[in-house]
């Protein structure tokens, strides 16, 4: 037997002024997997993302969470009950608060309990010395690994990740990439991750699929899309990787 998709979306489709910039996509992420949306810009997978966060609504299609209809075109789970971590290039760290309290932000339960959590994820990303400094003390890359440990916080059963690491510098993208991966790792979580680019989905991704005018136009391990790529578009989509 299969085991159960973690994310499931069904024929999903989103228009806007009459365009369908989301054109009948169906994608599965498993449990324990990252999963690249790859695709240029402007390709729909921002749309696509949102919709599944809940904060965007398709048009057609079905939504589904370890098996469960989050969301169809009549039924709608809120954003805040559907288990899904957040990370985005601009989703900021609140300047306020402490890397603690960052943490702690969408957590509930008791405050021993909390802390808990906090003081393990803030270990697992190697800045528990900052807990209690702020996030303007803290270098680029650290303020995404204190996002990162915010967003794994409550647990979700699905991180999405937006171009998490297109705000960084080249040498440190790589680090933090890797860190990144060995803590969703650690933490068993399922991953979409979208990017614009292919070397970091080489790097990053367990499964890929690549998407192109609101479709998905491939889906695969790595190296069969670097491989037997789909068509001329796709391979020259991969040639320029390092
Ligand atoms: P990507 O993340 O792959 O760069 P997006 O999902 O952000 O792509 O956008 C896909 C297409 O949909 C683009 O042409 C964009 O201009 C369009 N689009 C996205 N959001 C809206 C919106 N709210 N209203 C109109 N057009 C939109
Ligand atoms: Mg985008």
């Amino acid at each position: 037997m299969t085991p159960q998709p973690r994310l499931e979306i069904r024929n999903i489709t989103r228009c806007f002024n009459g365009r369908a910039v989301v054109d009948d996509v169906s994608l599965k992420v498993m449990p324990g997997q990252v999963t690249c949306l790859l695709g240029p810009s402007g390709c729909g997978k921002s749309t696509t993302l949102r919709i599944i966060a809940g904060v965007d609504m398709q048009d057609s299609g079905e939504i589904y969470i370890d098996g469960n209809l989050i969301c169809d075109t009549v039924y709608r789970v809120p954003p805040e009950r559907r288990s899904v971590g957040l990370m985005f290039q601009d989703f900021a760290l609140f300047p306020h608060l402490s890397v603690a309290e960052n943490v702690a932000f969408g957590l509930v339960g008791a405050r021993a309990q909390k802390r808990a959590r906090v003081e393990e994820l803030l270990t697992r990303v190697d800045l528990i010395g900052y807990i209690d400094a702020f996030p303007h003390q803290l270098s680029g890359g650290e303020q995404q690994r204190v996002a990162l440990a915010r967003a794994l916080a409550p647990r979700p059963r699905i991180m999405l990740m937006d171009e998490p690491f297109s705000g960084l510098d080249n040498r440190l993208r790589d680090e933090i990439r890797d860190d990144t991966l060995s803590v969703l790792k650690e933490e068993g979580a399922a991953v979409l991750l979208v990017t614009h680019e292919p070397d970091e989905a080489m790097r990053m991704a367990d499964e890929i699929a690549l998407m192109r005018g609101g479709r998905i136009v491939q889906q695969g391990a790595p190296y069969n899309l670097y491989n037997a790529p789909v068509d001329r578009a796709a391979a020259a989509f991969f040639s320029d990787i390092n």
